[in-house]
């Protein structure tokens, strides 16, 4: 990527009325462009973190047997009145539409009603269980507020998985391995230090259920945290009895602000009954199936990993979903240094290494390196004619102050191997 040609511009501020720390780093930094409140554009370079974020959650996904499908937005009324959610009392965050003849509509906010109907054309034995659909979908939501940026949009991306399963234990199973690939996930994503499961309100078909919750000031949950077991309990359900329960002890947790950024829930019967989603069982027993859901906001862990991972001159990616490994900066336009960085810039790329190359001939060294900081990939290399006099490119680490001179024709080993 050419940045004077790339659809990119950086800016100084961020729009007045953008408070969440995560989007004004974000649209600071050209990645993404406010719409309204709740609702982005992700430009070129953002998508790419999108991108790369659900990629590595569909690995983690198909890795324990999920399959990706694709479901649509809108929404059968009668679906939803049949569990009892077209109600705005029962769910109060629906959006909903008509069509011209006047039949309503809903946008989807979840789609447990999709998948179980969608079901009974595939499912008739325990030999077709445990199945787990998921997508990774655009939501609708009428949040009451919307002012943390990515982390709480009105349209915003979700992974959502759904699990199927003959019996209680199948069912478990599946939710434990679920559970591991969520840890997997904000591992990757560079998280996973922050990342704690939290014990929260499980309805009806079991005592808990599970959320992934990253610690930080700008969360909108409070949870109870012990720091040594690694685990935590939301606050709404913390009381003596839960805390003896989970084997936790009250004045070891620690009162904290979080992010919920992922959810396991154990939904019982509550979407196969209503829409008569049955299996014949080992001993030819017709049963409900058990079903699971699995929930990561996608666009909410970019706002998360935006909102914790910055200093004062930027954002500060992983690698694991940096937009691009290495800032290339040109200072100058001497000819040596314009044929240098052009053949470095091919080379890197020819390796396989994702460049940003700033060949911008208006943009001054300070502009470039206020740059390379603000969108916050890992390394930024500098060849000016400076750097050629040595004959070497400066390298320097978005996560450091130091700097190092490597030499030309060592650029692409040394670059390879500090990925
Ligand atoms: P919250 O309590 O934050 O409103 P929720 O309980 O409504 O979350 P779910 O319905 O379980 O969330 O959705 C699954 C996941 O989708 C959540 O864990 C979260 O990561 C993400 N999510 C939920 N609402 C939003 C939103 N408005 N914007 C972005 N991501 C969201
Ligand atoms: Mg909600």
């Amino acid at each position: 990527m050419r940045r004077s040609q790339l659809f990119v511009k950086t800016r100084r501020d961020a729009p007045a009325d953008e408070t969440a720390r995560n989007a004004q780093l974000l649209i600071r930094a050209g990645y993404v462009h406010k719409e309204m409140a709740g609702v982005y554009t992700f430009l070129p370079l953002g998508l790419r973190i999108l991108t790369n974020i659900a990629n590595i959650v569909r690995e983690e996904m198909d890795a324990i047997g999920g399959q990706e499908i694709l479901m649509p937005a809108l929404q059968v009324k009668e679906r939803y009145e049949k569990t009892g959610r077209w109600d705005d009392k029962v769910v109060d965050d629906w959006f909903k539409t008509k069509l011209v003849n006047g039949t309503e509509l809903g946008l989807g906010f979840s789609h447990e009603e999709n998948l179980s109907p969608l079901l009974k054309n595939f499912i008739n034995s325990y030999k077709d269980l445990p199945i787990a659909p998921y997508q990774i979908q655009t939501k609708f939501r009428n949040e009451l507020r919307s002012k943390s940026g990515l982390m709480r949009g009105r349209e915003f991306l979700m992974k959502d998985m759904y699990s199927y399963a003959i019996s209680e234990d199948q069912h478990k199973a599946f939710y434990e391995k679920a559970k591991l690939a969520y840890q997997k996930i904000f591992e990757r994503l560079g998280i996973g230090d922050k990342t704690f499961i939290t014990s929260a309100s499980g309805g009806s078909f079991s005592k808990y259920s599970h959320e992934f919750q990253t610690l930080s000031e700008a969360g909108e949950d409070t949870i109870y945290l012990d720091r040594k077991k690694k685990v935590a309990i939301n606050k709404e359900v913390l009381n003596d009895e839960v805390i003896k329960d989970l084997g936790l002890v009250r004045n070891e947790l620690e009162e904290v602000k979080a992010i919920e950024v992922g959810n396991i829930f154990n939904l019982g019967t509550k979407f196969s009954e209503p829409f008569g989603l049955k299996a014949v069982d080992e001993h030819g027993k017709s049963v409900n199936l058990i079903m699971g859901c699995y929930g990561i906001g996608i666009s909410r862990a970019m706002g998360t990993i935006a909102e914790l991972l910055n200093d004062g001159k930027g954002l500060i990616w992983p690698e694991s979903i940096a937009p691009f490994t290495v800032y290339l900066a040109r200072l100058g336009d001497a000819q040596n240094a314009l044929e240098t960085a052009e053949k470095a810039y091919n080379e890197l790329t020819g390796a396989g290494v994702k460049v940003l190359y700033d060949d911008r001939r208006d943009a001054s060294a300070g502009e470039m390196f206020a740059d390379a900081d603000l969108m916050g990939s890992p390394i930024r290399l500098v060849i000016s004619q400076k750097t050629l006099q040595e004959g070497s490119a400066e390298l320097k680490k978005r996560t450091s102050d130091d700097t190092q001179l490597v030499r030309l024709d060592k650029l692409v080993e040394t670059i390879a191997n500090s990925q």
